[in-house]
């Protein structure tokens, strides 16, 4: 693939020689007997940087928001999502399927729902009514688009949830590109959830992994719950030490991710068949409409595949592109290349 720009996701990306070098000589041992070295010192990291108790390594965001969700729920629960949230859309139905709480999506505005419409759809229980137990929010929200969503409304739907008193879920898998475009430390986000997700396997580039963390009896139980999920694992910190290298290294470089996309936004936002306010792409996400008279979205996407360019289609009739380390300065000109040259064409 190494022809390719692959703009399809930030979770392409190939580990550093820097993580080549400390899997090569991460010290393990079985974490599930709880003698990783590596695995813990992961493990505080992510604590120390939420500003949290406690953290666990998991395989994935996906068990992560599940294990989350299980923390927090019972069974006959109701649990309030954003209506495009991926932990709703884009997690084979954990929160039914395993969780068994019943998901009460809202809509938004660009990731932000209405604290008054959240307080409205908090549901007390009766003989024929779930109990709502848990709100979650997500930030930067992937499928707006890689968004912002702002300080005050995440502080609103905080409020509301401690008025009711029900818990709060951060699905932060982008938490620092949030905190990179924002300006707000990634422990003032942390603060407003009584768990927070990131992924260490998506801009930060590990190869492997994410990092749920909370109160400490809720990461006790959730490493019970991660059992049963199948997802204990060994002399695993061949996998924890690339991401001790993407939390300690890996940050700071976000930055350049959104200001190439910018500029990708904004050389695309002009071209026929193309829907896309430049100003809603703040992050490494563009997610834009595609309706063009003479070429259809796979005819599109396949013509840039034959210019090199990988992207992907997504729902709605739009396409997304994304950007990372793998993805340079040369990759953003080409692709606003091939996008010319093929529409020109069309
Ligand atoms: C990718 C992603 C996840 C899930 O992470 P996986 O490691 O792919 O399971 C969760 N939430 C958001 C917002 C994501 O973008």
């Amino acid at each position: 693939m190494a022809e390719y720009s692959d703009f399809r996701s930030d979770t392409v990306t190939r580990p550093t020689a820097k993580m080549r070098k400390a899997m090569a000589e991460a010290e393990v041992g079985d974490d599930v007997l709880g003698d990783d070295p590596t695995v813990q010192k992961l493990e505080s990291l992510a604590a120390e940087k939420m500003g949290k108790e406690a953290a666990m390594y998991v395989p994935s965001g996906t068990m992560a928001n599940s294990i989350a969700i299980n923390g927090w729920t019972k069974e006959l629960d109701e649990v309030i999502v954003e209506e495009r949230a991926h932990l709703y859309n884009m997690e084979s139905t954990h929160l039914t399927f395993i969780a068994r709480v019943l998901p009460r999506p809202l809509p938004s505005n660009r990731g932000a729902m209405d604290p008054d419409e959240v307080e409205r759809s908090i549901r007390k229980p009766g003989v024929h009514i779930p109990r709502t137990s848990l709100i979650c929010v997500e930030n930067t929200h992937n499928n707006w688009s890689g968004a912002v969503v702002p300080m005050e409304n995440l502080k609103a739907i905080r409020k509301i949830a401690d008025k009711h008193d029900l818990k709060m879920h951060f699905d932060g898998a982008r938490v620092f590109n949030a905190s990179a475009a924002s300006g707000i430390p990634v422990k003032e986000y942390a603060a407003l959830g009584d768990s927070i997700m990131f992924c260490l396997s998506k801009g930060l580039s590990a190869p492997v992994g994410s990092m749920l963390t909370g109160p400490k009896d809720f990461i006790d139980f959730g490493r019970r719950v991660r059992k049963a999920l199948g997802g204990g694992m060994r002399q695993v910190g061949v996998l924890a030490a690339p991401g001790i290298v993407a939390l300690t290294e890996m940050v700071d470089r976000l930055k350049e991710d959104h200001e190439r996309a910018k500029k990708l936004a904004l050389a695309i936002a002009e071209l026929p068949g193309v829907s896309l306010n430049p100003d809603h792409v703040e992050t490494n996400i563009i997610i834009f409409g595609f309706n063009h008279p003479k070429i259809s979205i796979p005819e599109f996407l396949s013509k840039l595949k034959e210019e090199g360019i990988l992207a992907l289609a997504t729902s709605g009739g739009r396409i997304r592109f994304v950007t990372h380390k793998d993805v340079g300065d040369r990759d953003i000109d080409k692709a606003i290349s091939s996008f010319r040259k093929i529409l020109a064409g069309a």
